[in-house]
């Protein structure tokens, strides 16, 4: 089977956004069997957005458009694609019934342009919308399969994953299983680098990697005719690459750094205190992620000033005068200071230049340090980051959170 992308916003066209569901939906597709020859970016135009089903049709199968299904009037693909088969439009209750009780919640007045969210080509299949109001459709009308999907990606990808895919595996004998991998502490050239001979012989499962800001993850896809069959090609597949990553990969599918250390914290009976300075809390927010956190966490301190640092965490006044905030040192009392004062088993702290002033020779931006204090001793991590002020901070929690999971594995050994 072949299919196409047609990705409509003038906004692709003039640059403003990446064209990230194209890259997204051209990999899956390419997964389940389904081959991609054929993408396009095309303006809210009526006119071009035919032109282009027609050119589409004339070469692909299965063609999925994304974006324009909004309430807005440059918002013209379904009507476009209706047209385009001779469809009429016609309403769908239930998206109707669930688009009211969208406003009623919001207390806003549904508008006509809103209403016209829940009406279809005749004889579509609708695809709910389970993180916005513009549900999507398919429309097979000879064996021509026209998916539409919406732009915003926290809704496009859902819908395809929770709706397309499952439509269009009954075009195929096989079922497709994915598995993925979640790797820290490493690039993803490094990555593919070490997995590179399983990269290379990939045929069933596939492998396939994604950089995403400090993570990489490996997707393995299996084909089979069961999904206990999928299972087990999986099965060494993923055995292979952990030997080979080892504590670099730290959890799978929906896991997040943040759920990985809270189940080990609370599987333990471990308690964790934060003091913060250059992150200024996201440590902690982070933290706060996990549901059930507060079995572990006892508090954040978000302790900028120096006096913050001597009064909330005890942290000596002769350390700050000898090495500065930033330093070692400094990182060493916040993380011990955070436990004692609080109680718990663990304290993490971070200290840190993460600019775009005040940094020096000697000091330069994006010099931070992470201290944690753990079973009676101190370890301090020395992160040189480059970037801007966010990304020097997100990078921290990161690193520091990967820093706390890998000593909690090593200390449970
Ligand atoms: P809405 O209901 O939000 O209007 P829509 O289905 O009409 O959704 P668009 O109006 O085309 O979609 O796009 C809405 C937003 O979705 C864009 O501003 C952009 O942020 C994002 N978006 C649209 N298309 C893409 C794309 N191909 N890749 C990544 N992001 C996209
Ligand atoms: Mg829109």
């Amino acid at each position: 089977m072949t299919g196409e992308i047609i990705a409509v916003g003038t906004e692709l066209l003039l640059g403003d956004i990446l064209n990230t569901n194209a890259q997204y939906l051209s990999r899956r597709l390419a997964d389940m069997g389904i081959f991609i020859y054929h993408q396009s970016v095309i303006g809210d135009n009526g006119e071009r957005v035919r032109q282009e089903l027609d050119l589409a049709f004339k070469r692909s199968d299965i063609v999925i458009t994304t974006g324009g299904l909004g309430p807005t009037k440059d918002d013209l693909t379904k009507e476009i694609a209706g047209e385009y088969f001779h469809k009429k439009m016609i309403l769908h209750k239930e998206s109707l019934d669930l688009l009211k009780e969208y406003f009623k919640k919001q207390k806003r007045e549904i508008s006509e342009n809103n209403r016209k969210q829940a009406y279809f080509p005749e004889g579509s299949i609708i695809l709910p919308n389970d993180y916005g109001t513009a549900p999507g459709c398919i429309v097979n009308e000879n064996g021509k399969i026209l998916v539409l999907l919406p732009g915003p990606p926290k809704e496009n990808i859902p819908m395809f994953e929770n709706y397309v895919v499952p439509y269009l595996q009954r075009f195929s004998k096989d079922t497709l299983v994915s598995k993925t991998l979640r790797i820290c502490g490493m690039g993803e050239s490094t990555v593919v680098t070490k997995i590179g001979h399983i990269i290379d012989n990939q045929s069933n499962p596939t492998v396939a990697s994604y950089a995403k800001e400090n993570e990489v993850t490996l997707r393995i896809t299996a084909k089979a005719k069961t999904k206990e069959e999928a299972c087990s090609l999986i099965a060494p597949i993923e055995r292979e690459i952990r030997y080979i990553l080892g504590e670099n990969v730290y959890g799978v599918d929906e896991d997040s750094l943040e759920s990985v250390i809270g189940k080990m914290l609370i599987d333990n009976n471990l308690t964790i205190a934060v003091a913060e300075s250059c992150t200024g809390g996201l440590l902690c927010g982070r933290l706060v992620n996990y549901p059930g956190i507060s079995r572990a966490l006892i508090e954040g301190n978000v302790t900028y000033s120096n006096d913050a640092k001597v009064r909330r965490l005890g942290v000596r006044p002769e350390t700050l005068q000898m090495f500065g905030a930033v330093s070692k040192e400094t990182a060493a009392e916040m993380a011990q200071g955070a436990a004692r004062t609080s109680g718990a088993h663990i304290g993490i702290s971070t200290t840190g230049l993460a600019g775009p002033g005040g940094g020096s020779a000697e000091k330069p931006v994006g010099l931070v340090y992470v201290g944690l204090y753990m079973d009676g001793k101190v370890y301090v991590k020395e992160l040189n980051l480059s970037g801007d002020r966010q990304s020097i901070r997100n990078r921290t929690v990161t690193i520091a959170l990967d820093f706390l999971r890998r000593k909690l594995i090593s200390n449970s050994k």
